[in-house]
Formats: C-alpha cells, sequence, structure tokens
C-alpha cells in the first residue's frame, strides 16, 4: 500500500468528500483525488483556503469540485442532515468520505489537562466525524464500492504522556472505525471502512505538536498519497476493518 502507483484514472466518476480539505494533508489528498479524476467535496472551516483549492483544482483542468464550508466544532445534526441532503440532489451517491479534520488541543498532563479544550478537541476529532458518517450512510450505500477512511495517529494505537484528549480522541475514531466496518459489511452494499495513520507529516499540526523539532525532517504530505489513493480507489476492495499506516517508520 505504501508503495502503490496508482492508475491515472483511478478515480475516475468518483465522489469523495474530504473534511479539512483547505490545509495540511487534507488539501494534498484533495488535489491528488481531483487529479486522479475525482469530484471532491472541500469542507472545512476557512472558506479562503478551502477556495484555493477550488481554484487550483480547476486551473488544473481536474472535474470541478465542490465547497462545503462547515465548522465542525459548531456544527448542528440538522447541518450534517441539510448537507446531505444537497450532496443526494447534486450527486445522487457517495463514493469516499477521507475523514482527515482535526485538532491538537494541548499537550499536558491529564491531571492539568483544561476541560473546555477536552470538550473541544473531543467535538471536532470524534463526534462531528460520527455525525458526519452517520448522515452520509445512505449514500454511501447508494455507491456500491464506498471507502471510508479515519485518520488515526501512533498516540490513538498506543497512548503516550501528555496527549491528553487528542490520543483519547483517537482512540475513539479507532472504535468507531471498527463499528463501522463490522456494520457496513455487506455484499450488496460494499462499504469498506479502515482507519490510516498517516505518520510524522510536515504540517501545521506537526510543528505545533513538535515546535523544537526541525519540520524538514519530516516528509510532506504527498508521500503519503499512495496509501490515501490506495484506500479511496477499486484496488483496496475487500480491505475492511484495519489499522493501517502510511509510513513504515
Ligand atoms: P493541519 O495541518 O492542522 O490541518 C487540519 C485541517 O483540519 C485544516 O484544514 C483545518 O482547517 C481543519 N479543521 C480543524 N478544525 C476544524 C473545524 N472545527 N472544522 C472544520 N475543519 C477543521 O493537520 P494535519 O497535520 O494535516 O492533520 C490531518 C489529520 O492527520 C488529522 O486528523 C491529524 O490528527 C492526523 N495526523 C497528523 C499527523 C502529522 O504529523 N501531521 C500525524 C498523525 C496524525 P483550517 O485550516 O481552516 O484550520
Amino acid at each position: 500500500m505504501q508503495n502503490y502507483q496508482a492508475p491515472e484514472g483511478l478515480l475516475t466518476d468518483r465522489i469523495i468528500l474530504v473534511t479539512g480539505a483547505g490545509d495540511g494533508i487534507g488539501r494534498v489528498a484533495a488535489k491528488t483525488y481531483a487529479a486522479h479524476g475525482a469530484t471532491v467535496i472541500l469542507l472545512g472551516r476557512t472558506i479562503s483556503k478551502l477556495e484555493s483549492v477550488y481554484d487550483e483544482i480547476e486551473a488544473a483542468g481536474h472535474p470541478k469540485p465542490a465547497i462545503v464550508p462547515l465548522n465542525l466544532e459548531g456544527a448542528a445534526v440538522k447541518d450534517y442532515e441539510e448537507m446531505a441532503m444537497t450532496i443526494e440532489q447534486n450527486f445522487g451517491r457517495l463514493d469516499g468520505l477521507l475523514h482527515n479534520a482535526g485538532i491538537l488541543g494541548t499537550r499536558s498532563p491529564v491531571e492539568l489537562y483544561d476541560p473546555e479544550t477536552w470538550t473541544r478537541v473531543m467535538q471536532v476529532n470524534v463526534t462531528a466525524p460520527f455525525l458526519l458518517t452517520r448522515a452520509l450512510i445512505p449514500l454511501l450505500r447508494q455507491s456500491g464500492d464506498a471507502s471510508v477512511i479515519f485518520s488515526s495517529s501512533g498516540v490513538g494505537r498506543k497512548a503516550k504522556a501528555y496527549w491528553g484528549a487528542y490520543a483519547v480522541s483517537k482512540f475513539a475514531l479507532e472504535g468507531l472505525s471498527q463499528l463501522l466496518a463490522d456494520e457496513l459489511d455487506d455484499e450488496r452494499h460494499n462499504v469498506r471502512v479502515n482507519s490510516l495513520n498517516p505518520g510524522a507529516t510536515r504540517t501545521s499540526m506537526r510543528i505545533m505538536a513538535y515546535p523544537a523539532e526541525n519540520p524538514n525532517q519530516n516528509v510532506n504530505p504527498d508521500a503519503l498519497m499512495p496509501s490515501y489513493l490506495y484506500l479511496m480507489g477499486a484496488d483496496s476492495r475487500g480491505v475492511n476493518g484495519q489499522q493501517l499506516s502510511a509510513q513504515s517508520k
């Protein structure tokens, strides 16, 4: 998977929603999916960033994307349901869902962890992906070959001191991923669900988590794209309920 070489038209005619599509890994994933033929629905909270991704995709001549401005911290159940209705009206189905948006919160011992920050991290990193998936399951079932990817982390598989709500939120996402993999795995609808740990990657979140680290020692998001493409395309059919990693280190 990490060395996967995607055929050029891997995602032709596929409708794929990427959360946190304006920056970091999500931005590169959205552009990469579009470059492989997908119509990408760009979800995020900073409209100017989404518009610049939109412009880049359009300028490259890839399928015209769509923008869904949504703040995952404040969005209500009805916002997700209205969004699902809009996607249904425009596309009739959803072939891929990359849960990529996330926040770090603070690095501190549990004893001192700020409760408000805890709630915000759990809202953005766990409750929002739950609400989004819940609203989109009927559209994923319409695909006949849909893929859902949850973005995990090393500390979501083995907790480490001071990672607080972020680590707990990623453990919860792993749980949600496994639940859905078991619930949605039927031969008629073929919805596969996996978690993917990108590994250390040069983005704003990584710099915030490790301010003293030399950012150049980490790979760019582009280096992860073989795994992101593999899991989103038809070659990963039958891969379900796995905890995967986009880097070997
Ligand atoms: P990033 O550069 O901080 O980007 C995060 C994205 O999520 C941004 O587009 C951000 O939007 C969006 N987002 C944050 N809060 C949001 C909200 N309330 N509503 C809507 N969108 C929101 O992070 P990244 O490093 O690319 O991380 C992507 C994923 O990989 C995350 O789930 C992260 O936990 C995981 N991960 C990253 C690393 C790493 O080394 N980078 C390692 C392990 C796991 P704005 O730009 O508008 O704020």
